[in-house]
C-alpha cells in the first residue's frame, strides 16, 4: 500500500475547514494553517442551498445542520416599494423532492463550529500567516510569518478573496470593486414570527439595489442583507462600522416591512462593506499548489453561492486525492475539471443576477416579474432566481466523472 499523502490548508474559513473535515472523513493526513487566534465566523446569516447540503449530508453532519437549521416555507420575491409579490418558490415542502436535500438558513458561527468539531487541536496551527508557497520536486513548501515552513506533498490555498498562495502562484491581480455595497445586520426576535417578517428566504427588488431577509437560529434573529450601488468606495471588511440611521437613509422610501424590521437594528450592530470579485480562472493550480474556494473563484453573493461553491471545492477535492492516491497531478486535473466549469458559470451568473435584481426602468421591471409569473403558472415550483441548476448540482457524485484511465496500479 502505498504512503498517504500530506496536504497542507492555508486558511481556516468555510472553505478550508469543508476540506479538513473530508480529509478526516477518509483517514487522509493534513494540516490547517490560520492566522487568526481561534476559529471564528462573524455574526451573519448564510443560506446553504441543497447543493451545499448534499456535501454537508456526505459529510455526516445532517443531523447537526437540522438541529440548528431554519427551514424557511418559500422563496419570495417582492416589490421594494408597494411589498407586491412578485413570485412565491415552496421551499419547505418542495425542495428535498425536487433537489434531494433540504434549504437552510444558518448562523455562519453554528455552521463554522459544525464544521470543525471532529478536527484535532493537533491538526491546526493558529496564528500563523502564510507568506509564500514554492513548488520543490514533488513536494511543496508554505512559508510562515514567524520563521517556520512547512512542507506538504500538495497545499490547498483556501485563504480567501485577498489570497496570498494564488498571488504566489499567479502574481499580483487585485479583486475588482463590482460597485456594488452591502450592509448587513441580525435582528433579535422576541416572538417568532415578526408579524412583518414572514418565515421565507425574502427577495426585495428595488432600482439599483435589492434586499434579503431570513431567518436564523430557529426564528430567534432576522438576517438582513441590504445591497446598493454605489459611487463610494467601500472597505472590504465584514466589520466596517456603520449605524441604523445610515441603512434607513439608504433605503428611503422602501417598503414599510422592511423600513420597520431595519428599524429595529442595533444601532452597533449593522456593518457595511464593498463587494468584489474576479473573472473566472482558466487554471487553479501549478504544481502541486492549488486554490480552494474565494481564493480561486469570488463572486457576488446574489445566488447565496460563494460558500457552498468552497464546501463542493472541498469535496470534490477529497474525493479526487482519494481516488488518485499518490497521483497529485491527476487529482488536480479532476479537481479543475469537475470544479472550474461550475464556478465559472455560478461566478458569471452571480454578476448577472446584479442586474436583473437591480433594473431600474418599470418596463423591464414588468417584463422580468411577467417572465417568473408564467413560468410559475407552468410550474408552480419554478424558482423565481432561476437557480434550479445550481441547486440539482451533487457534488458527492463526482467519482462518476473521474477518469479512471488516470488511476495508477
Ligand atoms: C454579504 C454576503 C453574503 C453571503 N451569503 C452567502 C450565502 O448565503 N451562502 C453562501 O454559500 N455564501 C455566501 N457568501 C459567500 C461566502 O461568505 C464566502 O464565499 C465564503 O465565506 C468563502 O469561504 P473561504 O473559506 O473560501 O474564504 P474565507 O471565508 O475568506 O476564509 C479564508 C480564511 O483564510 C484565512 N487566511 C487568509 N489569508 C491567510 C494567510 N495568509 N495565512 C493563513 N490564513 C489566512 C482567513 O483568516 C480566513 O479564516 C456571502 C458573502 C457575502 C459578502
Amino acid at each position: 500500500m502505498r504512503e498517504k499523502k500530506v496536504i497542507g490548508i492555508i486558511g481556516a474559513g468555510i472553505g478550508g475547514v469543508a476540506l479538513a473535515r473530508s480529509l478526516e472523513q477518509r483517514g487522509i493526513p493534513y494540516h490547517l494553517f490560520e492566522q487568526a487566534p481561534a476559529f471564528g465566523e462573524v455574526g451573519a446569516g448564510i443560506q446553504m442551498t441543497p447543493n451545499a447540503v448534499k456535501v454537508l449530508n456526505a459529510l455526516g453532519l445532517a443531523n447537526e445542520i437540522d438541529s440548528v437549521g431554519f427551514l424557511p416555507e418559500s422563496m419570495d420575491g417582492r416589490s421594494w416599494d408597494t411589498g407586491k409579490e412578485l413570485f412565491s418558490t415552496p421551499i419547505k415542502k418542495e425542495f428535498k423532492r425536487i433537489f434531494g436535500a433540504e434549504y437552510y438558513h444558518l448562523h455562519r458561527a453554528d455552521l463554522h463550529e459544525i464544521l470543525t468539531k471532529d478536527i484535532p487541536e493537533e491538526k491546526i496551527t493558529f496564528n500563523i500567516k502564510c507568506q509564500d508557497v514554492k513548488n520543490s520536486g514533488d513536494k511543496a513548501i508554505a512559508y510562515f510569518d514567524n520563521g517556520e515552513s512547512f512542507e506538504a506533498d500538495l497545499i490547498v490555498g483556501a485563504d480567501g478573496i485577498r489570497s496570498v498562495v494564488r498571488e504566489a502562484l499567479w502574481g499580483i491581480d487585485d479583486p475588482k470593486f463590482t460597485g456594488d455595497m452591502c450592509w448587513r445586520a441580525l435582528v433579535p426576535v422576541d416572538e417568532y414570527p415578526l408579524s412583518f417578517v414572514k418565515p421565507a428566504a425574502s427577495f426585495w427588488f428595488g432600482p439599483k439595489a435589492h434586499v434579503v431577509t431570513y431567518y436564523v437560529k430557529g426564528g430567534k434573529a432576522v438576517n438582513i442583507v441590504a445591497i446598493k450601488e454605489t459611487d463610494g468606495w467601500v472597505k472590504e471588511s465584514w466589520t466596517e462600522p456603520s449605524s441604523t440611521s445610515e441603512l434607513l437613509e439608504a433605503y428611503k422610501g422602501w417598503n414599510s416591512d422592511l423600513i420597520d424590521l431595519f428599524q429595529k437594528t442595533d444601532n452597533l450592530q449593522v456593518f457595511k462593506w464593498g463587494l468584489f470579485d474576479r473573472d473566472p480562472m482558466d487554471q487553479w493550480s501549478k504544481g502541486n499548489i492549488t486554490l480552494l474556494g474565494d481564493s480561486a473563484h469570488p463572486m457576488l453573493p446574489y445566488l447565496s453561492q460563494g460558500a457552498a461553491m468552497a464546501i463542493e471545492d472541498a469535496f470534490v477535492l477529497a474525493e479526487a486525492i482519494e481516488y488518485y492516491e499518490g497521483e497529485t497531478n491527476s487529482a488536480l486535473q479532476a479537481y479543475e475539471e469537475e470544479r472550474r466549469p461550475r464556478t465559472r458559470r455560478v461566478q458569471l451568473e452571480s454578476r448577472e443576477r446584479g442586474r436583473t435584481y437591480h433594473l431600474e426602468s418599470s418596463e423591464e421591471q414588468q417584463k422580468r416579474d411577467q417572465e417568473i409569473q408564467e413560468r410559475q403558472k407552468e410550474d408552480p415550483n419554478a424558482v423565481g432566481i432561476k437557480s434550479e441548476w445550481v441547486y440539482e448540482y451533487d457534488a458527492t457524485s463526482c467519482r462518476e466523472r473521474f477518469d479512471k484511465s488516470k488511476v495508477s496500479v
